[in-house]
């Protein structure tokens, strides 16, 4: 049975793991590119959102390569996500491809919704034990690859010897693309975190940016035109506020015991998001107004918010982001990107919002 999957940032790690640990054969879908983007664009209703274009397509190209079964994570409330699964799946029926479709839930109280297509697996695969030991390499590969990510793109901005970090990194992730063992992937990531700790920094600080907004377009680097390397590579430090492995946990662990371990950041944002956004509006809306009054408390320089066109919950928060960054005095950059974007233009803003937060700093330095 050959499987596959969409991309999102590093997803393809733990996915290939998991499913190859299954005995199946993985297709992951050829990596973004316009073609990519094009195929999605083609068949997609024109006012879908980008990702699930970009999704379509990475499907369609993992189909011709001969893929049979497709899985996809689901969503509810009021945004689109919840539809992607239904829609990818007739458009690509009637595109004539011949698969099987199965749309993972979020748990959100759901039991049926969340264990149908969990038990879908028992139909390939009926030892528990086999898919209990997939699933915790894979997660520890997930886990191992947030927790790296996090300290290098503190480390990066400061490095003295351009590019020593991002060398650093991808080695890390190439090693734990290959570790075959929980023990093995905790080791890199020690060792890891103990040579980032080595890398000689420059003393100034950095101007500092918290990067938020709309999952799919703050976790995939082809989507935002790798704006986290971007900024790095010019002494920005970027805090992204979403991993991948956080939205799992918030997805899959039932809304009680999250409250009572504390996990997530959903509850979080909720906090910091009082006053300016009471109710959900889907997505990561509550999220992008709760990091944003978050950072701007902790002295933050700027925001950087990143979204596709027409996202619905991003729109809710980027029509409240002015009143924080009134508020706080804090500059926020929406950035709105979608299949006619070019990376250009937003080098452009990038570099006007590094200024404008290179002189806002200056400033109060002199004051
Ligand atoms: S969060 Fe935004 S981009 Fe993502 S599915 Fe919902 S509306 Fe579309």
């Amino acid at each position: 049975m050959r499987v596959t999957f969409p991309h999102m940032g590093r997803i393809d790690i733990p996915g290939y793991t998991f499913f190859k640990r299954l005995g199946w054969d993985v297709i992951i879908p050829p990596p973004i590119t316009k073609k990519t983007i094009e195929l999605g664009s083609r068949y997609a209703p024109e006012f879908a959102c980008f990702p699930l274009k970009i999704n379509l397509g990475n499907m369609i190209e993992a189909l011709e390569l001969g893929a049979e079964v497709i899985f996809m994570a689901g969503g509810h409330g009021p945004c689109r996500f919840g539809y992607y699964g239904e829609v990818e799946k007739t458009i690509l029926k009637d595109l004539g491809y011949n698969f099987e479709f199965y749309v993972f839930e979020p748990y959100a109280g759901r039991f049926k919704k969340f264990f149908q297509p969990i038990c879908q697996l028992f139909k390939y695969e009926k030892n528990l034990l086999k898919i209990y030991n997939a699933g915790k390499i894979a997660w520890e590969q997930g886990k191992a690859i947030d927790v790296i990510t996090k300290s290098v793109y503190r480390i990066w901005p400061r490095e003295e010897i351009p590019g020593t970090t991002k060398r650093l990194y991808q080695s890390a992730i190439a090693k734990i693309k290959k570790a075959d063992s929980v023990s093995t992937i905790r080791y890199i990531v020690d060792d890891t975190l103990k040579q980032l700790g080595e890398i000689k920094i420059k003393k100034e600080t950095p101007l500092k940016v918290a990067l938020v907004g709309e999952i799919y377009a703050v976790l995939e680097p082809y989507m935002n035109f790798n704006l986290e390397d971007f900024l790095s590579d010019r002494g920005v430090e970027v805090t992204r506020t979403i991993y991948i492995t956080d939205w799992a946990e918030e997805q899959l662990i039932p809304k009680k015991i999250r409250q009572k371990k504390k996990i997530g950041h959903h509850e979080e944002s909720k906090r910091f998001a009082c006053g300016y956004l009471d109710h959900f509006v889907g997505g990561h809306g509550i999220e992008t107004v709760g990091t944003a009054v978050k950072y701007a408390q902790a002295g933050y320089d700027g925001v950087i918010q990143v979204l596709p066109f027409t996202c619905m919950p991003e729109i809710v928060a980027q029509s409240i982001l002015p009143s924080i960054s009134r508020d706080y005095e804090i500059p926020i950059l929406t950035i709105i990107i979608d299949e006619h974007s070019g990376q250009a233009g937003l080098i452009t803003r990038l570099e006007a919002f590094i200024d404008l937060l290179q002189w806002k700093r200056s400033k109060k330095e002199v004051c």
